[in-house]
């Protein structure tokens, strides 16, 4: 399973090497029935709750910062230890909803491998241990016997683009 997470969400499943499902539109399922409207005329979908820009736009919110700032140059307010920490709850969150959405992909796809690319690559450092350790604490019996490598795409950012992964 391939996800791409940026301004939105994109998703697609390898199957024996193959793309397969290549018009699912993941980023579009509900895991909050009372959050806010998505474009997609929906409440709560994964990517309003999940994707980059809605972390971004919460960091941005919290520490109160210019609206242009770009997402690298909100990865490098975050270095500083006292803005980290201001915004660690904020972090946990976003992590929450991802993981929820990928707790649905588990139990719908047993992907062997959950490779995540786009803007989210750069955050990794500070992303990535969450958000395993969240999946890895779920009581649900069918999630802990299929829990997937989850890692971020090789190709980094560009593997979208490029329409590989790992
Ligand atoms: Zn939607």
């Amino acid at each position: 399973m391939f996800l791409t997470l940026g301004t939105g969400i994109g998703g697609a499943v390898y199957l024996n090497g193959k793309m397969v499902l290549p018009k699912m539109e993941i980023g579009h399922m509900t895991i909050n029935i009372n959050g806010e409207k998505c474009t997609c005329g929906r409440n709560g979908c994964f990517e309003t709750l999940a994707s980059m820009r809605k972390l971004k736009n919460d960091i941005k919110e919290k520490l109160k910062l210019d609206s242009e700032i770009t997402g690298k140059e909100i990865r490098e307010v975050l270095e500083d230890e006292n803005t980290y920490n201001k915004v660690e709850s904020v972090l946990d969150t976003y992590v929450r909803n991802l993981s929820e959405g990928l707790k649905n992909i588990i139990n719908i796809f047993h992907p062997e491998i959950i490779s995540i690319g786009g803007s989210f690559v750069h955050y990794k450092d500070i992303l990535l241990d969450k958000l395993i350790e969240e999946i890895n604490s779920e009581d649900s019996s069918f999630i802990k016997q299929n829990i997937p490598n989850i890692t971020v795409a090789t190709l980094k950012n560009e593997a979208g683009i490029i329409g590989a992964t790992i």
